[in-house]
């Protein structure tokens, strides 16, 4: 469980590298511009990075979840605008067809979304539709070969530049969860509009946006796994695994500011020494260091039971995510009080790095929707890994 096999560790090596050349010399002014970078998406796909969870047949590198984990970590280190590529191109609408599209629908949509071809996007929220996804509104009525998808859908990761969408709406809208059905929708079709979000905390590099869908016409074949009805059991499937790629993006940011913190200890004098050498800064630092490696190992141990097949793991991926997003607001804390009045200027990456790792505990199943699925297992009211 403790050593990494060597295709991994050279996988992370690529990946680390990749940040530190290409991402680390443009995160802050693409954030400060909200610059989309699509030519970073581009070359992460050329390097293989969105390939690890789907087999080779569909334009993937079969190298597993364990890999797709450490390689998000590495980026999410520098960029957590680019850590959503890693959920949009791959957990969130690649595996997600893989898992339950149609044959058809697994070759036309795979191998795209994996060469980053076409962007990917997740529809699921609205505006009174957070945590619970069963208030949807938007509709998809089945006319002839065609169903014809009204509403709209909002706080929409790539909204603006998405090509094709795993998109959630009612088939039956009188049965609730058990009418919802998801479709596989070319997100150029005449009658959907988008619009940008209001201007967010963090990941300001990634277009987050509204959806509006007049009357789109998607062809009937484009029903995910070619069964109405079955949506709420795959956005929960979907979220299994797109909660393991955010969980692992919580990891790199704790790291990050972790590895800064210690940087800054070193070199920061006061009082005639470097403020590492105070105990009081030695203890967050060292608290910083433990929760972190808790939290890796709580996120590599889902991404090995999925590797191993256990793919309905959600006990342990919801703690994974849960802790790992707690622990890295609690970090990105404590990177702040050590480096006092400069980490809260955009002189130094921290600021930054904090404005990323709060994200963590509000996508994905906030921090109590977590802790709800954790404890009604543990109560025995209602049973996570099905
Ligand atoms: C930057 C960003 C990108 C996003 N990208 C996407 C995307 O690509 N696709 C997509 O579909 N969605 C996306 N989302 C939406 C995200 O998934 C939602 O924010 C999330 O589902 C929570 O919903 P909400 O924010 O509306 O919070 P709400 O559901 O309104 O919750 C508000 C508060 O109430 C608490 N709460 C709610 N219900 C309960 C309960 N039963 N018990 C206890 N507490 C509860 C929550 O924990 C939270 O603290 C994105 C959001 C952001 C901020």
């Amino acid at each position: 469980m403790f050593e990494l096999s060597k295709e991994i560790l050279a996988i992370q090596k690529v990946a680390r590298e990749f940040a530190r050349k290409e991402v680390l010399p443009r995160v802050a002014e693409d954030e400060k511009n909200h610059a989309f970078q699509r030519d970073l998406v581009t070359k992460m796909a050329e390097l293989d990075f969105f390939g690890c969870p789907i087999p080779e047949e569909y334009g993937g590198n079969n190298m597993g979840f364990l890999a797709h984990t450490i390689i998000t970590e590495e980026i999410s280190k520098v960029s957590g605008s680019l850590r959503a590529a890693f959920n949009m191109q791959t957990m969130g609408t690649a595996r997600e067809i893989l898992q339950f599209g149609t044959e058809e629908q697994k070759r036309t949509y795979i191998p795209k979304l994996v060469s980053a071809e076409w962007l990917g996007c997740i529809g699921i929220t609205e505006a009174d539709a957070g945590s619970d996804v069963g208030g949807m509104q938007t509709t998809a009525e089945r006319r002839g070969d065609v169903y014809v998808l009204n509403g709209s859908k909002n706080w929409i990761t790539y909204a603006q530049v998405t090509d094709v969408g795993l998109i959630y709406a009612y088939t039956d809208p009188t049965q609730r969860y058990k009418g919802m059905s998801t479709f596989i929708v070319d997100m150029h079709s005449p009658g959907i509009k988008t619009g940008p979000t209001a201007e967010k905390l963090g990941w300001r590099a990634c277009p987050t946006g509204e959806i509006y869908f007049d009357n789109v016409e998607v062809p009937a074949q484009n029903l995910l796994g070619g069964q109405e009805n079955q949506g709420f059991k795959f956005v929960v499937s979907g979220l299994n695994n797109t909660r393991l790629t955010a969980a692992a993006g919580a990891l790199g940011v704790s790291q990050a500011l972790i590895d800064e913190s210690v940087r800054y200890a070193k070199t920061r004098v006061q009082f005639g020494q470097a403020v590492g050498q105070f105990q009081m800064v030695q203890e967050e630092l060292a608290r910083m260091i433990v929760e972190t490696e808790a939290a890796r190992l709580l996120v590599y141990k889902s991404a090995m039971q999925k590797d191993a097949g256990q793919l309905n793991n959600t006990r342990e991926t919801v703690m994974a995510k849960f802790y790992a997003s707690d622990v890295a607001s609690r970090v990105a804390d404590g990177a702040l009080r050590i480096h006092g009045a400069y980490g809260y200027s955009s002189e130094y990456p921290v600021e930054r790095l904090l404005r990323d790792a709060k994200l963590y505990q509000l996508l994905e199943g906030s921090a109590n929707i977590c802790k709800m699925v954790i404890a009604t297992d543990a109560l025995g009211y209602r049973k996570a890994n099905r």
